[in-house]
Protein backbone atom coordinates (compact mmCIF):
# COMPACT_ATOMS: atom_id res chain seq x y z
CA UNK A 1 0.00 0.00 0.00
CA UNK A 2 2.74 2.31 0.79
CA UNK A 3 4.06 2.31 -2.55
CA UNK A 4 1.05 3.23 -4.32
CA UNK A 5 0.35 5.99 -1.82
CA UNK A 6 4.33 6.86 -2.37
CA UNK A 7 3.29 6.94 -6.57
CA UNK A 8 -0.12 9.18 -6.11
CA UNK A 9 2.05 11.47 -4.62
CA UNK A 10 3.75 12.44 -7.75
CA UNK A 11 3.01 15.57 -9.57
CA UNK A 12 -0.18 15.42 -12.60
CA UNK A 13 1.90 15.10 -16.24
CA UNK A 14 -0.62 18.21 -17.39
CA UNK A 15 1.91 18.30 -20.56
CA UNK A 16 0.13 15.07 -21.50
CA UNK A 17 -3.04 15.96 -21.08
CA UNK A 18 -5.29 15.66 -24.40
CA UNK A 19 -7.60 19.09 -23.82
CA UNK A 20 -10.93 18.44 -26.00
CA UNK A 21 -11.47 15.13 -24.09
CA UNK A 22 -10.79 17.18 -20.89
CA UNK A 23 -13.67 19.58 -21.63
CA UNK A 24 -16.01 16.85 -22.75
CA UNK A 25 -15.29 15.05 -19.59
CA UNK A 26 -15.79 18.29 -17.50
CA UNK A 27 -18.80 19.39 -19.30
CA UNK A 28 -20.82 16.16 -19.23
CA UNK A 29 -19.92 16.33 -15.45
CA UNK A 30 -21.02 19.97 -15.29
CA UNK A 31 -24.72 19.47 -17.06
CA UNK A 32 -25.26 16.66 -14.09
CA UNK A 33 -25.34 20.29 -12.28
CA UNK A 34 -29.01 20.87 -14.46
CA UNK A 35 -30.63 18.54 -12.26
CA UNK A 36 -30.93 21.80 -9.94
CA UNK A 37 -33.27 23.15 -12.50
CA UNK A 38 -34.87 20.52 -13.76
CA UNK A 39 -35.92 18.43 -10.40
CA UNK A 40 -36.35 14.93 -10.26
CA UNK A 41 -38.74 12.14 -10.55
CA UNK A 42 -39.31 8.31 -9.20
CA UNK A 43 -39.20 7.69 -13.54
CA UNK A 44 -35.84 9.73 -14.25
CA UNK A 45 -34.09 7.84 -11.44
CA UNK A 46 -35.17 4.66 -12.82
CA UNK A 47 -34.19 6.31 -16.23
CA UNK A 48 -30.90 6.62 -14.61
CA UNK A 49 -30.51 3.34 -13.01
CA UNK A 50 -31.59 1.19 -15.86
CA UNK A 51 -29.40 2.75 -18.54
CA UNK A 52 -26.41 2.47 -16.09
CA UNK A 53 -27.09 -0.88 -15.45
CA UNK A 54 -27.33 -1.92 -19.01
CA UNK A 55 -24.99 -0.12 -20.20
CA UNK A 56 -22.33 -1.06 -17.67
CA UNK A 57 -23.21 -5.15 -19.03
CA UNK A 58 -22.47 -4.12 -22.32
CA UNK A 59 -19.03 -2.70 -21.21
CA UNK A 60 -18.42 -5.82 -19.19
CA UNK A 61 -20.04 -8.63 -20.55
CA UNK A 62 -19.29 -6.95 -24.10
CA UNK A 63 -16.38 -4.61 -24.72
CA UNK A 64 -14.94 -6.67 -21.84
CA UNK A 65 -15.46 -10.51 -21.94
CA UNK A 66 -16.47 -10.33 -25.56
CA UNK A 67 -14.15 -8.05 -27.56
CA UNK A 68 -11.18 -7.98 -25.60
CA UNK A 69 -10.78 -11.49 -24.64
CA UNK A 70 -13.40 -13.70 -26.62
CA UNK A 71 -14.27 -15.25 -23.91
CA UNK A 72 -17.89 -16.64 -25.09
CA UNK A 73 -19.42 -16.82 -29.15
CA UNK A 74 -21.94 -14.83 -30.26
CA UNK A 75 -24.03 -14.07 -33.59
CA UNK A 76 -23.22 -10.95 -35.48
CA UNK A 77 -26.79 -8.78 -34.40
CA UNK A 78 -25.95 -9.83 -30.41
CA UNK A 79 -22.10 -8.81 -31.15
CA UNK A 80 -23.77 -5.29 -32.62
CA UNK A 81 -26.04 -4.85 -30.01
CA UNK A 82 -23.47 -4.78 -27.15
CA UNK A 83 -21.27 -2.93 -29.43
CA UNK A 84 -23.77 -0.33 -29.84
CA UNK A 85 -25.07 -0.20 -26.38
CA UNK A 86 -21.46 0.06 -24.63
CA UNK A 87 -20.59 2.74 -27.33
CA UNK A 88 -23.58 4.76 -26.00
CA UNK A 89 -21.50 4.75 -22.69
CA UNK A 90 -18.93 7.54 -23.91
CA UNK A 91 -16.09 5.51 -23.38
CA UNK A 92 -15.12 5.53 -27.29
CA UNK A 93 -15.39 2.73 -29.57
CA UNK A 94 -15.18 -1.32 -29.22
CA UNK A 95 -11.58 -1.49 -30.87
CA UNK A 96 -10.28 1.60 -28.76
CA UNK A 97 -11.40 0.08 -25.60
CA UNK A 98 -10.48 -3.60 -26.67
CA UNK A 99 -7.42 -2.61 -27.79
CA UNK A 100 -6.44 -0.03 -24.42
CA UNK A 101 -7.43 -3.19 -22.13
CA UNK A 102 -5.26 -5.76 -24.05
CA UNK A 103 -2.18 -3.52 -23.69
CA UNK A 104 -3.18 -3.66 -20.21
CA UNK A 105 -3.02 -7.18 -19.70
CA UNK A 106 0.43 -7.63 -21.79
CA UNK A 107 1.94 -5.08 -19.18
CA UNK A 108 -0.38 -5.41 -16.17
CA UNK A 109 1.15 -2.57 -13.56
CA UNK A 110 4.52 -1.74 -15.21
CA UNK A 111 4.96 1.76 -16.68
CA UNK A 112 3.57 0.55 -20.22
CA UNK A 113 0.54 0.10 -18.38
CA UNK A 114 -1.20 3.39 -19.12
CA UNK A 115 -3.71 3.19 -15.57
CA UNK A 116 -1.60 1.04 -13.33
CA UNK A 117 -2.07 2.94 -9.58
CA UNK A 118 1.32 1.56 -8.14
CA UNK A 119 3.57 3.00 -11.78
CA UNK A 120 1.67 6.18 -12.08
CA UNK A 121 -1.39 7.27 -9.55
CA UNK A 122 -4.20 6.56 -8.54
CA UNK A 123 -5.62 9.75 -10.27
CA UNK A 124 -4.06 8.54 -13.65
CA UNK A 125 -5.44 5.08 -13.09
CA UNK A 126 -9.09 6.05 -12.80
CA UNK A 127 -9.83 9.09 -15.04
CA UNK A 128 -6.28 10.49 -16.08
CA UNK A 129 -5.22 7.84 -18.53
CA UNK A 130 -8.78 8.20 -20.50
CA UNK A 131 -8.16 12.21 -20.83
CA UNK A 132 -4.22 12.33 -22.09
CA UNK A 133 -2.68 11.88 -24.89
CA UNK A 134 -1.03 8.68 -24.62
CA UNK A 135 -4.57 7.12 -24.45
CA UNK A 136 -5.85 8.71 -27.93
CA UNK A 137 -4.17 5.89 -30.63
CA UNK A 138 -6.02 2.89 -31.24
CA UNK A 139 -2.97 0.05 -31.51
CA UNK A 140 -5.04 -2.33 -34.14
CA UNK A 141 -2.77 -4.71 -34.38
CA UNK A 142 -4.06 -5.93 -30.96
CA UNK A 143 -6.93 -6.35 -32.03
CA UNK A 144 -6.95 -8.00 -35.34
CA UNK A 145 -9.48 -10.12 -35.00
CA UNK A 146 -12.57 -7.38 -34.44
CA UNK A 147 -11.46 -5.12 -37.64
CA UNK A 148 -12.78 -7.87 -39.81
CA UNK A 149 -16.70 -6.22 -38.73
CA UNK A 150 -17.43 -3.46 -40.56
CA UNK A 151 -19.84 -1.91 -38.26
CA UNK A 152 -17.41 -2.51 -35.37
CA UNK A 153 -14.83 -0.35 -37.11
CA UNK A 154 -17.53 2.56 -37.74
CA UNK A 155 -18.73 2.05 -34.32
CA UNK A 156 -15.21 3.08 -33.44
CA UNK A 157 -14.88 5.75 -35.72
CA UNK A 158 -17.98 7.87 -34.98
CA UNK A 159 -18.37 6.59 -31.01
CA UNK A 160 -20.14 9.98 -30.38
CA UNK A 161 -23.37 8.66 -32.18
CA UNK A 162 -24.45 6.47 -30.04
CA UNK A 163 -24.42 8.89 -26.67
CA UNK A 164 -26.16 11.53 -29.05
CA UNK A 165 -28.75 9.01 -29.90
CA UNK A 166 -29.30 8.07 -26.18
CA UNK A 167 -29.28 11.39 -25.10
CA UNK A 168 -32.36 12.63 -28.11
CA UNK A 169 -33.71 9.30 -27.41
CA UNK A 170 -34.59 10.86 -23.63
CA UNK A 171 -34.87 14.02 -24.00
CA UNK A 172 -38.21 12.49 -26.60
CA UNK A 173 -38.76 10.31 -24.05
CA UNK A 174 -39.41 12.69 -21.49
CA UNK A 175 -40.77 15.12 -23.32
CA UNK A 176 -43.57 12.05 -24.23
CA UNK A 177 -43.90 11.09 -21.16
CA UNK A 178 -44.53 15.39 -20.05
CA UNK A 179 -46.91 15.42 -22.32
CA UNK A 180 -49.32 12.30 -22.05
CA UNK A 181 -48.59 11.15 -18.57
CA UNK A 182 -48.36 14.45 -16.22
CA UNK A 183 -48.58 12.48 -13.61
CA UNK A 184 -45.06 11.03 -13.64
CA UNK A 185 -43.74 14.71 -13.38
CA UNK A 186 -41.07 14.40 -15.80
CA UNK A 187 -40.16 16.49 -18.97
CA UNK A 188 -37.61 16.15 -22.18
CA UNK A 189 -34.72 18.03 -19.85
CA UNK A 190 -35.28 16.10 -16.58
CA UNK A 191 -35.07 12.89 -18.60
CA UNK A 192 -31.96 14.00 -20.64
CA UNK A 193 -29.62 15.28 -17.07
CA UNK A 194 -30.79 11.94 -15.46
CA UNK A 195 -31.03 9.43 -18.01
CA UNK A 196 -28.26 10.42 -19.45
CA UNK A 197 -25.78 12.56 -17.72
CA UNK A 198 -26.59 11.58 -14.19
CA UNK A 199 -25.71 7.70 -15.18
CA UNK A 200 -22.85 8.60 -17.54
CA UNK A 201 -20.98 10.05 -14.90
CA UNK A 202 -21.95 7.45 -12.92
CA UNK A 203 -20.80 4.85 -15.36
CA UNK A 204 -17.80 6.53 -16.06
CA UNK A 205 -16.47 5.99 -12.46
CA UNK A 206 -18.05 2.71 -11.76
CA UNK A 207 -16.19 1.56 -14.86
CA UNK A 208 -13.04 2.78 -14.00
CA UNK A 209 -12.87 1.28 -10.51
CA UNK A 210 -11.29 -1.63 -11.91
CA UNK A 211 -8.61 0.18 -13.10
CA UNK A 212 -8.23 1.76 -9.72
CA UNK A 213 -9.73 0.42 -6.42
CA UNK A 214 -9.19 -3.13 -8.13
CA UNK A 215 -5.58 -2.63 -8.41
CA UNK A 216 -4.88 -1.43 -4.38
CA UNK A 217 -7.81 -2.69 -2.31
CA UNK A 218 -9.25 -6.24 -1.87
CA UNK A 219 -7.77 -9.63 -1.31
CA UNK A 220 -5.43 -11.80 -3.21
CA UNK A 221 -6.10 -15.40 -4.74
CA UNK A 222 -3.61 -15.83 -7.04
CA UNK A 223 0.19 -14.78 -7.06
CA UNK A 224 -0.24 -12.97 -10.06
CA UNK A 225 2.34 -11.00 -11.53
CA UNK A 226 0.55 -7.69 -11.05
CA UNK A 227 -0.89 -6.09 -8.09
CA UNK A 228 -4.91 -7.04 -9.08
CA UNK A 229 -7.17 -7.51 -6.05
CA UNK A 230 -10.68 -9.38 -5.61
CA UNK A 231 -13.04 -6.64 -4.88
CA UNK A 232 -16.58 -7.22 -3.97
CA UNK A 233 -17.39 -3.47 -3.70
CA UNK A 234 -16.39 -3.47 -7.34
CA UNK A 235 -17.88 -6.60 -8.26
CA UNK A 236 -21.27 -5.03 -7.26
CA UNK A 237 -21.13 -1.48 -8.98
CA UNK A 238 -19.76 -3.17 -12.08
CA UNK A 239 -21.84 -6.40 -12.50
CA UNK A 240 -18.54 -8.86 -11.61
CA UNK A 241 -15.76 -7.80 -12.53
CA UNK A 242 -14.45 -7.03 -9.30
CA UNK A 243 -13.10 -10.48 -9.25
CA UNK A 244 -10.21 -8.56 -11.18
CA UNK A 245 -7.33 -11.06 -9.58
CA UNK A 246 -9.21 -13.45 -10.44
CA UNK A 247 -9.21 -11.98 -14.00
CA UNK A 248 -6.30 -11.56 -14.08
CA UNK A 249 -4.84 -15.10 -13.22
CA UNK A 250 -7.13 -16.79 -15.88
CA UNK A 251 -8.21 -14.09 -18.28
CA UNK A 252 -9.90 -16.59 -20.98
CA UNK A 253 -12.94 -17.36 -18.60
CA UNK A 254 -15.92 -15.59 -19.53
CA UNK A 255 -16.88 -15.91 -15.45
CA UNK A 256 -14.85 -13.66 -13.13
CA UNK A 257 -16.17 -15.15 -9.59
CA UNK A 258 -14.89 -18.14 -9.65
CA UNK A 259 -16.60 -19.51 -6.82
CA UNK A 260 -20.66 -19.29 -6.26
CA UNK A 261 -19.86 -16.89 -3.89
CA UNK A 262 -18.30 -14.02 -5.89
CA UNK A 263 -21.36 -12.28 -7.19
CA UNK A 264 -21.07 -11.48 -10.51
CA UNK A 265 -24.16 -10.88 -12.50
CA UNK A 266 -22.91 -10.81 -15.80
CA UNK A 267 -21.79 -14.29 -15.77
CA UNK A 268 -25.56 -15.02 -14.59
CA UNK A 269 -27.00 -12.91 -17.14
CA UNK A 270 -24.66 -14.60 -19.68
CA UNK A 271 -25.66 -18.11 -18.73
CA UNK A 272 -29.60 -17.07 -18.69
CA UNK A 273 -28.57 -15.78 -22.68
CA UNK A 274 -26.82 -19.23 -23.48
CA UNK A 275 -30.26 -21.25 -22.72
CA UNK A 276 -31.61 -18.69 -25.02
CA UNK A 277 -29.29 -19.80 -27.88
CA UNK A 278 -28.08 -15.99 -27.98
CA UNK A 279 -24.52 -17.06 -27.07
CA UNK A 280 -22.54 -20.35 -26.69
CA UNK A 281 -19.28 -21.75 -26.13
CA UNK A 282 -18.63 -19.96 -22.69
CA UNK A 283 -15.44 -20.50 -21.75
CA UNK A 284 -14.45 -21.25 -18.01
CA UNK A 285 -11.56 -22.19 -15.43
CA UNK A 286 -9.95 -25.40 -15.88
CA UNK A 287 -9.69 -27.17 -13.06
CA UNK A 288 -6.05 -26.44 -12.48
CA UNK A 289 -6.99 -22.61 -11.82
CA UNK A 290 -9.07 -24.13 -8.83
CA UNK A 291 -5.71 -26.17 -7.59
CA UNK A 292 -3.53 -23.26 -7.84
CA UNK A 293 -5.23 -20.94 -5.74
CA UNK A 294 -3.03 -19.50 -2.64
CA UNK A 295 -5.15 -21.06 0.41
CA UNK A 296 -4.38 -18.09 2.79
CA UNK A 297 -6.03 -15.14 0.86
CA UNK A 298 -5.14 -11.92 2.37
CA UNK A 299 -5.34 -8.34 1.47
CA UNK A 300 -2.64 -6.57 2.92
CA UNK A 301 1.13 -6.22 0.82
CA UNK A 302 2.98 -9.41 2.27
CA UNK A 303 0.79 -11.52 0.34
CA UNK A 304 1.83 -9.29 -3.05
CA UNK A 305 4.55 -11.08 -5.07
CA UNK A 306 4.88 -6.90 -5.94
CA UNK A 307 7.35 -5.64 -4.15
CA UNK A 308 8.48 -4.19 -7.27
CA UNK A 309 6.92 -3.67 -10.05
CA UNK A 310 7.87 -5.69 -13.30
CA UNK A 311 10.32 -3.74 -15.39
CA UNK A 312 8.36 -3.46 -18.82
ZN1 LIG B 1 -6.29 -5.06 -14.28
ZN1 LIG C 1 -9.46 -8.18 -18.92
Amino acid sequence: MSQVLRTSLRRLDRDNLHYSSCVQFFFVHAACLLALWTGVSAVAVFACVALYFVRMFAITAGFHRLFAHRTYRTGRVFQFIMAFVGTASYQKGPLWWASHHRRHHLHADTERDLHSPLTHTVWQSHVGWFLCRDSLATDLSLVSNLTKYRELRLLDRYYPVPPLVLAVAMFLLGAGLGRYAPGLGTSGAQMLVWGFFVSTVLLYHGTFTVNSLAHIFGRRRYETEDNSRNNLFVALITLGEGWHNNHHHYPSSERQGFYWWEIDVAHYTLRLLSLLGVVWDIRTPPERVYRQRILDETGGDEAAPLSQPRSA
